[in-house]
Formats: structure tokens, C-alpha cells, sequence
């Protein structure tokens, strides 16, 4: 099947294997999350049928009515868009890993919705990284550097969520030197981290369709392709 679509899936496949060669690490330790977000069930599934298996959304309400689409699909969902903590019991137990934690709130309201009083068990324990917001900008989400241990520590005192790592999103994302330095300082960050608290956090989300390889470079396990994948994004749905 020689369609744009697959082109651009094989070209991206090319290049993340060429950028984890280089960087002396093996295939199967950077998972590439497809992004589909504004994209439609559709071109989930013909993306799935090209042997992607997992998939980033951003919107709960789009992310969830493309599960029920694509309900009989192998495909593991990846929650990567800003969660309002009292949205946090739509995606609870919903995603194979959400990317987005950055508030005491949202977690403790992730456990609520996961925890199960009336026998005190926790049937689904929901994977979950934090996000980091490494270039200290005013307007985006994600939590400060220096308020990352506290937080971390709060998750690992929670049952119900697993922490597997950090998540960013850095200032520059169309030149991928710029933003070789935030992946660089995330994974510091995140070496502290396991110094400091004493657990593994093995997972590093960070790079983009622009500089998901030097995001390799610096470590990353999980890169999140949207445009270089499934073409321009259309308008929100
Ligand atoms: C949209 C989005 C992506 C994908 O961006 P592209 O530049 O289209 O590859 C990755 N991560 C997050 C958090 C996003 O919102």
C-alpha cells in the first residue's frame, strides 16, 4: 500500500531508527507515539494497520470517542494533553500511560477516581509520568523543575499510580538544536530524581515532529510524532 500516509509512517520509522543507531541504543528502548490528535478514527486505523500500536491524544473527549471507534483495534492510548483535575476521573484507568501529571490535585483526583473504598483495593493501577515545565515558561502547563521532587514524592505515596518517569514539551519545537538543551536538562532532572527518591523513573517523553532525534540523543524512551506522521493537522473537529 503505497500511500502518502505509509510513506510518511515508513520515513518517520526510518529516521527514529537511524537517530537511535546513532546514539548507540537499541530499537526496542524509544517507543514512537503517533499523534493523532484532530485526526480522524479513520487514519488511527490506517496508521494501526501499518503496525503502530501506540497512539497520543490530547482532547479527553476526541480520545474517547476514537477508543469506542476503534474499540476492536490492538492499540495502546496515550494521554498527553493537559488534564483539568476534575476531569481526572474521565481518563483514570482510560490510557496506557498519561503523560501529564503536574499537580497535586490531579493526582489525588487520578487515585479518587481509581480507588475503590468500599473494599480498599485498587483494581487498575494507572501508569503515569510527570510533566515538567523545563523551559520555565509563564504559559504552559506542566510542573517547575524544583517543584518536581515533592510532587513525585506525593505520586509514590499513591497506590493506584505507577510513576514511570518525566514528560516535556520545550520552548522550541521547529528547531531541534534549541531544544537539545531542555532535553538535556529533563534528563538531569530526572537522574536527580532517582538519586534523590531512590526508584527507578525510566521513561523520558519528550521530541517532536522537529527534533525527535536530538530528543533520542538525550535519552528519550517515548517520542510523540503528529505532523511528520499524519501530515498538517485539520482544524479542531
Ligand atoms: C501535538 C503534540 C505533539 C505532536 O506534535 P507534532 O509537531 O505534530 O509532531 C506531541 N506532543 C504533544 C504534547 C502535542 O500536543
Amino acid at each position: 500500500m503505497n500511500t502518502p500516509l505509509a510513506e510518511r509512517y515508513a520515513a518517520v520509522r526510518h529516521r527514529l531508527e537511524t537517530a537511535v543507531r546513532r546514539a548507540g541504543r537499541a530499537p526496542a528502548d524509544v517507543t514512537l507515539v503517533a499523534v493523532s490528535k484532530y485526526h480522524p478514527a479513520e487514519a488511527v486505523a490506517a496508521v494501526a494497520a501499518l503496525g503502530q500500536r501506540d497512539f497520543g491524544e490530547n482532547y479527553v473527549q476526541e480520545a474517547l470517542q476514537k477508543q469506542e471507534a476503534l474499540a476492536g483495534e490492538d492499540i495502546l492510548w496515550h494521554c498527553i494533553g493537559h488534564v483539568q483535575s476534575r476531569k481526572a476521573k474521565d481518563v483514570a484507568g482510560r490510557f496506557a500511560l498519561i503523560h501529564t501529571v503536574d499537580s497535586e490535585k490531579l493526582a489525588h483526583n487520578l487515585h479518587k477516581a481509581l480507588w475503590r473504598p468500599e473494599d480498599d483495593t485498587c483494581p487498575v493501577v494507572q501508569d503515569v509520568l510527570l510533566q515538567v515545565n523545563i523551559g520555565e515558561e509563564v504559559q504552559k502547563s506542566g510542573i517547575d523543575a524544583a517543584e518536581t521532587a515533592r510532587l513525585a514524592e506525593t505520586v509514590l505515596q499513591l497506590p493506584t499510580l505507577r510513576l514511570c518517569g518525566l514528560m516535556c514539551l520545550p520552548p522550541f519545537f521547529d528547531d531541534g538544536e534549541a531544544a537539545r538543551p531542555f532535553f538535556a536538562a529533563l534528563r538531569k532532572l530526572r537522574d536527580d530524581l532517582e538519586l534523590s527518591l531512590g526508584v527507578p523513573l525510566p521513561h523520558l517523553s519528550m521530541g517532536m515532529s522537529g527534533d525527535f532525534e536530538q530528543a533520542v540523543e538525550e535519552g528519550a524512551t517515548i517520542v510523540r510524532v503528529g505532523t511528520d506522521i499524519f501530515g498538517p493537522r485539520p482544524p479542531r473537529p
